[in-house]
């Protein structure tokens, strides 16, 4: 506790290394992890108290900390936290801060909310507008301002008119409830025999301890009614869960399944929600009003004061790791997190990560599995056509063998899934005339085409140009075509092939997150026969009639140098077969491949899990990559070439010796532009035992400066190699 004239050391919420000392004023007691405001420069900043100074200070130099919010104090482990993030990820500890704090509104106390209501006095002039607002008043209740308008039409001075006419007045309305409390018994399901195994195996860990287990189980186990038994037990327990989601597509529908389990929604916290939303939820963390949040991966740093139980669901799922900013994986820095609080961590998948699933081999982390689908479901049937000899028509994406099965499964009534991980019609436009291709001006990429939204879009960038009807290099009228497919170029042929089957198209950039939601209802109502769709339909979503998936092309993922492109490809297209057959009926899935020996493709038919995990740990222990060795990535940009390639030259020269370190490149990034900056990478390789963080802090420490427009962005575990 510091009081009046005391100095205490406040970290603020910018690129700052190390906290300023303030001094307290009077009337003014504070405490580390207290919310303040600071003067610092001309404005002013948020801080939080982080101690006391280390040094001796001459008092009377020392600027006043200026306000102090009326919220609890952020607890020690999540101070904690951001330190160990800071220090892993080689970001300023007030950078991190600054994210963690993102929620102004937050730290006022919640406005009361003013409404209007009828007096019952008639104004003695009525217009139509008068009326309208009278009309939408008759049911007597009190409404927000500006929902009386959205009803009524009117605009406000006609509402502030009738306030002064005496025709309405104001009531102060009590705060909304805020979010509800969930019950650990209101509703638990029966778990079958694989799940009662496995959630005893979760239960060996003590509530109020730290550990970490691998929740490894087949789709369509049933892994989501197991860990919310944990949920359950962490609650009679009296503590705060989380759990986290790699997408917002799967909020609503896992909303529902709570809500349905624990009789009410548990707060929510993505960046779709409104700043007035976040501010509650951020509130109701920090009091303990609210007990489990679901929420994408920035919910790891909420402020809670009794976490017991951390979920990461999908935890194999690269949206956990944050590429902009500050660089961290979701789920390492859950597990830290679970450390720091003495809360147990559930990592959930049916394909999990070879960290983790070597964590789990090694006996850091429990194993728990779950073998068997929930009701006997059998995991589908999978099969490889081999494009070299059964391949599709000219002109068309769908092999002759899997067009057969669409039309029986079809004929029997229920749905089938074509999956392809690409957005829009065309990769790659090209002028049949000259031979032009359309590149982004800002980036190392083809545009796309959108033929829905007739333009041709850069996926870097976001740069986009309508499409032209002549060729803007050779003038050529009509020349223009389109190479190779993406979903809507498929949507085309199966509206040909199919024309009998209602069907829908689904990506990230087809609506807001609201319309995905209502399409994902609409399959699981099955709405559909057929649907076309990119990953975003590959994950955590049950459809009962689906039994037929069709990934067009199982090698796309295949094709780069990435050193993760085997496990990306091989948990995509287990995930996406996985939606086949998850109920009574027997499910079936087809890649088209031109590799059906590639070890990953090899695994999927045969079903043999192990297999692929088995090649994929041999051949990285052998190269020392991850999780047998570490990487950190540096990513060295510049409006020129030669400049950014010149310092990362002058970084690998200026690189300290340490014995087990191993430095490649520079290179030009395989995305070697990106919003019209030129990257160049160099990529360091460690034994696993190696402080890797510490070893590029200190290199880049020795580096000459950093000026004008170079960047070096510092990637440690990376995840893309691009
Ligand atoms: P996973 O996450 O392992 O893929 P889910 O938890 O989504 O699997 O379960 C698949 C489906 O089976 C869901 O619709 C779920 O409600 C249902 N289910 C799983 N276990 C049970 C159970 N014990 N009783 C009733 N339904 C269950
Ligand atoms: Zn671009």
């Amino acid at each position: 506790m510091f009081g009046p004239g005391e100095v205490a050391s406040v970290l603020v919420t910018v690129n700052v290394e190390a906290p300023y000392s303030y001094r307290v004023p009077e009337g003014m007691h504070v405490m580390r992890g207290s919310i303040v405001e600071v003067p610092l420069g001309p404005r002013p900043t948020l801080g939080v108290v982080w101690g006391a100074p280390k040094d001796n200070f001459a008092h009377n130099r020392l600027k006043d900390i200026g306000f102090a919010f009326d919220v609890p104090p952020l607890s020690e482990e999540l101070l904690r936290l951001v330190d160990w993030v800071a220090r892993y990820t080689l970001n300023a500890p007030g950078n991190v801060l600054r994210g963690a704090l993102r929620v102004r509104e937050a730290l006022e106390p919640p406005r009361p909310i003013i409404a209007l209501r009828r007096t019952g006095i008639e104004p003695e002039r009525m217009t139509e507008a008068r009326l309208r607002v009278m009309d939408a008043l008759s049911d007597g209740m009190a409404w927000a301002k500006p929902a009386l308008v959205g009803a009524s039409g009117v605009s406000p001075s006609v509402i502030e008119g009738l306030e002064r006419a005496g025709a309405i007045e104001r009531v102060t309305l009590p705060p909304p409830p805020s979010v509800g409390l969930p019950d650990p018994d209101h509703a638990p399901l029966d778990l079958n025999a694989h799940q009662l195994s496995a959630l005893a195996a979760l239960r060996e860990m003590p509530v109020d301890r730290f550990g970490v287990a691998l929740l490894d189980g087949v789709t369509g186990s049933g892994k989501t009614e197991v860990f919310f038994e944990c949920v359950a037990d962490t609650l009679r327990a009296g503590r705060q869960a989380l759990v986290l989601l790699p997408e917002i597509a799967l909020t609503h529908t896992f909303l529902d399944r709570f809500s349905a389990r624990f009789g009410t929604r548990a707060a929510e916290w993505h960046s779709d929600m409104t700043p007035v939303q976040r501010a509650r939820i951020w509130r109701g963390v920090a009091t303990g009003e609210a007990r489990v949040v679901v929420g994408a991966r920035s919910a790891l740093f909420l402020p809670f004061h009794e976490l017991g139980l951390v979920v990461i669901d999908e935890e194999h799922d690269g949206a956990f790791k944050q590429s902009d900013g500050v660089n961290y994986h979701a789920r390492d820095m859950a597990v830290v997190r679970g450390q720091l609080n003495e809360a147990r961590v559930i990592l959930s998948s049916a394909t999990p990560s070879v960290e983790s699933y070597n964590n789990a081999e090694t006996g850091r982390y429990r194993h728990v599995r779950i073998d068997q689908r929930h009701d006997d479901a059998q995991l589908p049937d999978i099969r490889a056509i081999d494009m070299r000899e059964a391949g599709p028509e000219r002109g068309q994406w769908i092999a002759p063998a899997l067009a057969r099965e669409i039309f029986a499964t079809l004929d029997r009534g229920e749905q089938v899934l074509l999956f392809l991980n690409r957005r829009g019609y065309a990769p790659l436009t090209l002028c049949r005339a000259c031979g032009h291709k359309y590149q982004c001006p800002n980036c190392s990429s083809w545009l796309v085409e959108h033929r829905f939204r007739g333009v041709l879009s850069c996926h870097y960038c976001g740069h986009e140009i309508r499409r032209p009807d002549v060729c803007s290099n050779c003038g050529e009228p009509d020349s223009l075509v389109p190479i190779g497919p993406g979903i809507e170029r498929v949507a085309e042929e199966v509206a040909d092939r199919f024309p009998e089957a209602s069907r829908v198209v689904l990506s990230s950039d087809m609506g807001s997150n609201a319309q995905l939601r209502d399409r994902f209802a609409e399959i699981e109502r099955g709405d559909y026969d057929l649907i076309i769709g990119t990953q975003l339909v590959a994950k955590g979503h049950h459809f009962e009639k689906l039994t037929l998936v069709g990934v067009l092309d199982a090698d796309l993922g295949l094709a780069h140098g990435d050193p993760r492109a085997a496990e990306k490809t091989f948990q995509l297209l287990t995930q996406v077969t996985g939606r086949a057959g998850r109920a009574s009926k027997a499910g079936r899935a087809y890649l088209q491949t031109y590799h059906p020996e590639h070890p990953v493709i090899d695994a999927m038919i045969r079903g043999d899990r192990e297999a692929f995990y088995a090649h994929e740990m041999a051949s990285r222990r052998e190269t020392g990559m991850p999780p047998f060795g570490r990487l950190a990535a540096l990513i060295v940009s510049a409006n020129e070439h030669d400049v950014a390639m010149n310092y990362a030259k002058h970084l690998l020269r200026v690189a300290p010796q340490a014995e087990g370190v191993k430095l490649f490149g520079p290179v030009d990034a395989p995305l070697s532009m990106v919003r019209g900056r030129h990257r160049v990478r160099l990529l360091a390789q460690s034994e696993k035992s190696f402080d890797l963080s510490n070893y590029v802090r200190f290199w880049l420490g020795h580096a000459d400066r950093i000026r004008g427009n170079l960047r070096v962005q510092v990637d440690i575990d990376p995840m893309s190699f691009f």
